[in-house]
């Protein structure tokens, strides 16, 4: 199966399986809106407890808020979003499709990436063990007109996005004859700004109504509340803001399925330092996240950094965590280092004095900001798409299996009766079922064979699966069957809560970071 086709198969799964729909569905939807069904709100949820829990509790200096969705529209001006919060647009003439002209030209860039990989892909297979990777970049003639063609490409792109020149965005696209990929033609329209905030107003008459914006991320309500925090929080420099919540941005091209959707969810926190820290604090941050990340056990190599070359103005460093997608590396996690760029634009717009006094210094002054922002859906898309398996079994059968880690699973245990219609079995079931539900969400089954409950039970990354039979009535004991091997075990009931809290304990993650 190609990465393209498993994405589609994941897709159905997820809708299949009650985990992801699509937005309003009996009217044919919502372009890059989803709902989270009754299995993906359960694994949103407990995403969002292993992040607002690693920051909350295990850093005695981070505290969390909720604060709203509708804020002042002054916000959105102090933040830049009103002036820049733009991205630049392209709409092919012929097929009327639009696109984000950056996009286009670094797609263009990873294909090129891509052809270079392949020449050394084929020099390791030629050259075997005494194949050095640095000369043979350094002198294969194809590898360098391509790397050429890239340096080419990528200095003029560097160069417009510097002087936001949309011209020259236009110019590369033709020069390179990247051609719109549903009509193949290279017939483009001038490249414009499109402000991405969504507006709507507040207020009952439309005299007195005013504007305002759904906000496009979470930070600034944890900007605009810094002072109130530090001061009834009575918290010393450094410390951090987290918050998670809805956030909304009119993406022109929303593709890929909950990696990009017009409302999704944040996790941000803020992190006010004394200026002149910031690049440490960038540093162990960058390295925080990074272990929080590997640390789910989805194998380290499928996340790298993405450092930026092009800083925003007010940024002195700035790198996105990325995950290896279905469609490739992409940013699930951006972690950047603010300076006082929005606290000390607050403080202009406002008038209010947004200051840090420093009992060690006796000195005032406008603390300095690392932040880690990930998207709670494009999380919820890196854990469904790692897990999701086809495997052949043994017996030639096949299953579909999701190895979502353990602690984030919807459903941690399924309980089943080996028959439905004895009333010995599925009582001792339920009693089974009374006891474990309080500390773990199960699943009570009696429906189908007990091959067939397995499947689905696995389908939906279920990590134990306990069935009781005739002598379980006797002997008080049930067979568990784990997920990943499916190895089955005959165990005490009473020792059922201890074996399946040894692996699903969310607090087992927690310590290991
Ligand atoms: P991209 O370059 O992919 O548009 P971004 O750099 O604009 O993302 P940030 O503004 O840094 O993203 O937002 C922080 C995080 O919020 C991202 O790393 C991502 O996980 C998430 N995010 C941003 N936009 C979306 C979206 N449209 N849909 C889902 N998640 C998003």
């Amino acid at each position: 199966m190609t990465q393209d086709e498993l994405f589609k198969v994941l897709v159905a799964h997820c809708k299949e399986y009650g985990f992801i729909f699509p937005s309003s569905e009996i009217y044919d939807g919502l372009a890059a809106v989803y709902d989270y069904g009754q299995m993906g709100s359960e694994l949103k949820n407990n995403i969002k407890s292993y992040w607002w829990n690693a920051m909350t509790r295990l850093n005695e200096n981070i505290v969390g808020i909720d604060s709203c969705i509708f804020m002042h529209p002054r916000i959105w001006e102090a933040s830049g979003h009103v002036g820049a919060f733009n991205d630049p647009l392209i709409d092919n003439k012929d097929s009327k499709k639009r696109y984000r002209a950056d996009v286009l030209i670094e797609d263009y860039l990873g294909k090129i990436e891509e052809k270079i990989n392949k020449e050394v892909a084929k020099g390791r297979k030629k050259f075997g063990d005494s194949f050095n990777e640095e000369q043979f970049r350094a002198t294969n003639p194809n590898v360098l007109r391509e790397k050429a063609k890239w340096d080419t490409v990528h200095d003029r792109y560097v160069a417009a996005e510097k002087a936001n020149d949309l011209a020259e965005y236009k110019n590369i696209i033709v020069d390179c004859g990247i051609v719109c990929p549903i009509s193949g033609t290279c017939n483009w329209t001038d490249v414009r700004q499109f402000n991405l905030m969504f507006s709507t107003s507040m207020g009952s008459t439309s005299e007195g109504a005013s504007t305002i914006y759904l906000r496009p991320e979470t930070a600034q309500g944890i900007f605009v509340n810094y002072l109130n925090v530090q001061k009834t929080g009575r918290m010393k420099l450094p410390f951090g803001i987290a918050q998670i919540g809805k956030a909304f941005r009119n993406e022109i091209v929303a593709r890929q399925f909950i990696f990009r959707m017009r409302e999704f969810e944040q996790m941000e926190m803020q992190f006010f330092i004394k200026p002149g820290t910031e690049l440490d604090w960038f540093a162990k941050w960058k390295e925080n996240r990074m272990k929080w990340h590997v640390n789910l056990g989805m194998g380290a190599e499928n996340y790298r950094f993405h450092d930026h070359e092009k800083l925003a103005h007010y940024a002195n460093a700035a790198t996105d965590i990325e995950f290896n997608f279905p469609f490739g590396f992409k940013e699930l996690e951006g972690v950047h280092s603010r300076t006082d760029f929005d606290l000390g634009n607050h403080q202009k717009f406002s008038g209010k004095k947004i200051q840090y006094f420093d009992p060690e210094t006796n000195e005032s002054y406008g603390p300095y900001v690392i932040e880690t922002s990930i998207g709670v859906d494009r999380m919820v898309l890196a854990v469904l798409s790692h897990a999701y398996k086809e495997e052949t079994l043994e017996n030639g059968e096949s299953r579909v299996v999701l190895s979502i880690p353990a602690p984030l699973a919807p459903v941690k245990c399924a309980v089943m009766p080996l028959l439905k219609n004895n009333e010995e079995l599925v009582g001792l079931a339920q009693k089974i079922m009374d006891d474990l539900k309080f500390d773990f969400n199960c699943q009570y089954d009696e429906k189908d064979s007990i091959g067939k409950r397995y499947r689905r039970q696995d389908a939906i990354g279920t990590p134990f699966c306990v069935t009781v039979d005739h002598e379980s009535l006797t002997d008080g004991c049930v067979t568990i069957r784990a997920r990943g091997t499916m190895e089955q075990k005959r165990v005490a009931i009473s020792e059922l809560r201890s074996i399946i809290d040894k692996q699903v304990n969310m607090n087992n993650l927690l310590r290991n970071l």
